[in-house]
């Protein structure tokens, strides 16, 4: 058998490397808390789950579905993005139905860049984005993302003759993995500066609707112009708990639509059209109340974990959107040898911030999509190990309990 030498570029997907970790853990009888990967605990939205249980009956969708998504589907999309960030868009041209948007963002890049061209990446992020630019060919240029300037890209720090070379741009607020947000100024700057160099703006809002404390993070579409440069990927995954029935849209500038559409229809069919509605009644039947409940569930999660990293002297910042807590590694480990310590002394699986690129060493991520009594126990057992470390009155076996 002979891999594509392309294979070799790809790196272990995180998420399955940290799995077979746990799995091997548990094999051998440990008890182990994954706080690693954000993936909600609590049931999808109920209108959805009603709406899945008629429309499964209708054999009309038990053919092949439309290639960009039901025009019934990409209108509550725009309806959404109409009542939600007063962004008015073209359900015909403006939004593509997608298969989660995990996909959607990969196969932008094969349409969007290949050898020759630069492709702008955060660093840390999602890995997907740098993922697939290595695979078509392209360059990826990292723009780091750090503390003191808001874990937001320095923008002014890319070089025109790197901005010349680049196809596309990245962003993705709120963050994962460092849950932070943006102002709409920066939108804007980021809108300038590819209309200036025709760079494809991508915008990856996946948590468009976990905020706290009445936080509403903003659509990129909501800077005037940006139809013309940007695309956004808006996601059900997160908001409505359906991250098992893959289903989002990316919506935006229409000939980078288009594009997507065009290449998708060589690749899948759209997503299963009973799951398209079970998302238009997920999106169209009052939302807000449920979105609302979700998000004072992940409050209380992030006060527990804030005041428990803050007693270990861990925190940075209390994030104000995401599903996340971004902090340090206790002192002297790096994001690897704490993620080992964590799954050793304590039963409790992070995931390592170097899984998200090389700015993010010395930070580790825990996701607040755990149930309460279950984070709490994780984070008593973290405080434990942690005091055991430093010779406070406990052995570190005791973590092992
Ligand atoms: C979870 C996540 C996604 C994936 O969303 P799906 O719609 O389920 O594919 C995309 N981007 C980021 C940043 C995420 O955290």
């Amino acid at each position: 058998m002979r891999l594509a030498s392309r294979m070799q570029q790809l790196p272990p997907y995180l998420f399955l490397e940290l799995d077979q970790v746990i799995s091997r853990e548990r094999a051998a009888g440990r008890d182990i808390i994954n706080l690693g990967i954000g993936d909600p605990d609590m049931p999808t939205i109920p209108s959805a789950v009603s709406a899945m249980h008629r429309a499964i009956e209708n054999p009309l969708w038990h053919r092949y579905p439309d290639y960009h998504g039901d025009v019934a589907f990409r209108t509550a999309i725009a309806e959404r993005y109409q009542s939600r960030f007063n962004v008015t868009l073209d359900p015909t041209s403006q939004v593509l139905g997608l298969v989660g948007s995990k996909e959607g963002l990969a196969h932008l890049t094969w349409a969007f860049a290949g050898p020759g061209d630069v492709v702008l990446v955060p660093d840390p992020a999602y890995p997907v984005y740098a993922a697939h630019a290595n695979l078509v060919g392209a360059t990826v240029h990292h723009m780091p993302l750090e503390a003191r300037n808001g874990f937001l890209p320095n923008l002014n720090a890319l070089s025109p003759a790197l901005l010349h070379q680049a196809s596309m741009l990245w962003i993705n607020y709120p963050n994962n993995p460092t849950g932070a947000t943006a102002p709409l100024e920066f939108y804007r700057e980021a809108v300038a500066l590819c209309q200036q160099y025709d760079i494809l703006l991508c915008s990856d809002l996946a948590y468009a609707d976990i905020g706290f404390d009445g936080y509403q993070a903003p659509s990129v579409l909501m800077v005037e112009g940006a139809d013309t440069v940007a695309v956004e990927f808006y996601s059900l995954s997160k908001t409505f708990n359906m991250t098992g029935w893959r289903i989002a849209a990316a919506v935006g500038a229409a000939p980078a639509i288009h594009a997507l559409g065009t290449l998708k229809s060589h690749i899948d069919s759209g997503p299963f059209t009973a799951i398209q509605y079970a998302a238009i009644a997920a999106l169209s039947e009052n939302p807000d109340p449920f979105i609302h409940e979700v998000n004072t569930v992940y409050a209380k999660r992030r006060a527990h974990a804030a005041e428990a990293l803050e007693s270990m002297r861990l925190l940075a910042d209390i994030p104000q959107a995401s599903l996340y807590m971004w902090f340090h590694t206790p002192e002297g480990m790096s994001s690897a040898s704490a993620t080992k310590f964590f799954i050793e002394k304590a039963g409790v699986a992070l995931a390592p911030g170097t899984g998200y690129g090389s700015y993010g060493e010395g930070w580790l991520r825990l996701s607040l999509t755990t149930p309460d009594s279950q984070l709490d126990e994780a984070l008593r057992r973290m405080r434990v190990a942690i005091q055991g470390e430093e010779g406070q009155a406990l052995t570190p076996e005791v973590g092992r309990v």
